[in-house]
């Protein structure tokens, strides 16, 4: 096995990182190597006094008065415009609210609107499947709308896109195989044709820096509870270029995106700015525990995090192929670094069993049907040495077998 790093190599990568110390923000279980912070991001000290705060005092003892007291109805805008900051958005383009799928169908609607003539939607079929219902659910309220498909209609997406197009949708590191596009050159495509593009970053906030303004992007949306760590079900985001916002129209027109909601007047009149992309009321527990999450970004350096998600799944990579090469893994994720997300996804026939396997040694990752063992990288809590040891656990179940237990065939609702 030369050429692999060994555990004291392992042990001077994990020294040398100088995001290391950030991991002490987290709050990780001991003994657990969490490489699934792509699907739910850990929690943190930081969400936890922020959602104190807002749960006893604020809701507790304010009570409505912290609408206003405690900034809670400009809590969207301002998260996200924090938010805007990793991926390069300047300030008013950007708002946290809804989630990712209602901010598809938000997107998708307000692009199509923008281009009245058109009635083609470019999207992906190895789209996240949601991206993909609420284009329906946007064609169906349009008659005529049709959904061309990258891998149904074409192999790829470029060769989908023209003067018929209104709008491509696309994921910018696809979930399951963790590839990464390229957003300046596809959005450059897309308006070459007269098309708007839609980004779902779903895997890239927190993940990797991005550039949305510089790449000239329309749309984008995401998740905050995967690399951002805002906690289950915390709200998602909706980014809208400053070009279009004074001719974007969303559907869902709801009191929240009104310019004047407390004038309770008849009809409705959409906000100027960002904020005509809400609809109502948001989930202002939720938002706190997202801004104690966003906070831990303000001393991160962007290029450090890629550099270091780059290595770490390289590492994996390397370690897996050279150590459980032989049990029929299948690579299935970009081999090389700049085009991958943070995540390395391997194929097996009996993925879901040696997942199951894995999470019972505390080593968790995911399982993505058919055959998809999924493993995220967050580069702020997961460390070099996690990767050695994920390794040497799923070395051991795949040479030993004991994946072939009949307890991790059992399906659960959630994998
Ligand atoms: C996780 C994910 C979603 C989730 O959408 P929700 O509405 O938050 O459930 C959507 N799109 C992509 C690409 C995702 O990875």
């Amino acid at each position: 096995m030369s050429g692999i790093p060994d555990l004291v190599a392992i042990e001077a990568m994990d020294a040398a990182d100088v995001l290391r110390p950030m991991r002490e923000r987290f709050v990780l279980p001991e003994g657990l190597v969490y490489l699934d912070g792509n699907s739910l991001g850990a929690a943190s000290p930081a969400a936890f006094a922020e959602l104190t705060e807002a749960a006893r005092q604020e809701w507790g003892q304010d009570l409505i008065r912290s609408w206003n007291k405690a900034g809670w109805f400009e809590m969207p805008v301002e998260l996200g415009d924090q938010l805007g900051r990793l991926v390069g958005a300047a300030p008013g383009q950007t708002v946290v609210c809804d989630t990712t799928s209602i901010n598809v169908y938000k997107a998708l609607h307000a692009a199509m609107g923008l281009r009245p003539d058109r009635s083609v939607i470019v999207a992906e079929a190895g789209s996240f499947p949601t991206d993909l219902y609420m284009a329906e659910g946007v064609a169906s309220t349009r008659a005529g709308t049709v959904l061309r498909l990258e891998g149904v209609d074409a192999p790829s997406i470029e060769e989908l896109i023209d003067d018929s197009v209104a709008v491509v949708l696309v994921n910018h590191v696809n979930y399951k195989s963790g590839e990464l596009r390229d957003m300046a050159a596809l959005t450059k495509k897309a308006h070459e044709a007269g098309a708007l593009i839609v980004w779902d970053l779903c895997h890239t906030a927190g993940a990797l820096p991005v550039d949305l303004d510089g790449s000239n992007a329309d749309f984008a949306v995401g998740c905050t509870y995967k690399y951002l760590n805002g906690g289950p079900g915390a709200p998602a985001f909706i980014y809208v270029a400053n070009r279009h916002l004074a001719e974007a129209r969303q559907p869902l027109s709801g009191w929240w995106g009104h310019a004047r909601p407390f004038a309770f007047e008849q009809s409705y009149a959409a906000d100027a700015g960002i904020r005509r992309f809400q609809c109502g009321t948001q989930p202002i527990l939720s938002l706190r525990a997202l801004k104690g999450a966003l906070d831990i970004w303000n001393d991160v350096d962007m290029k450090a995090l890629r550099a270091k998600s780059i290595a770490l799944t390289d590492l994996f990579i390397q370690l897996v192929e050279a150590k459980c090469g032989a049990y029929g893994l299948t690579l299935e994720s970009p081999r090389d670094g700049t085009r991958r997300g943070s995540q390395v996804s391997f194929a097996h026939d009996n993925a879901y069993q040696i997942m199951q396997a894995l999470i019972e040694r505390g080593v968790i990752g995911d399982f993505r049907a058919p055959a998809t063992l999924r493993f995220g990288f967050t580069p702020l809590y997961v460390g070099f040495k996690d990767v050695w040891h994920a390794v040497e656990v799923l070395e051991d179940i795949l040479r030993t077998g004991a994946w072939k237990e009949a307890r991790f065939a059992v399906k659960s609702a959630v994998t």
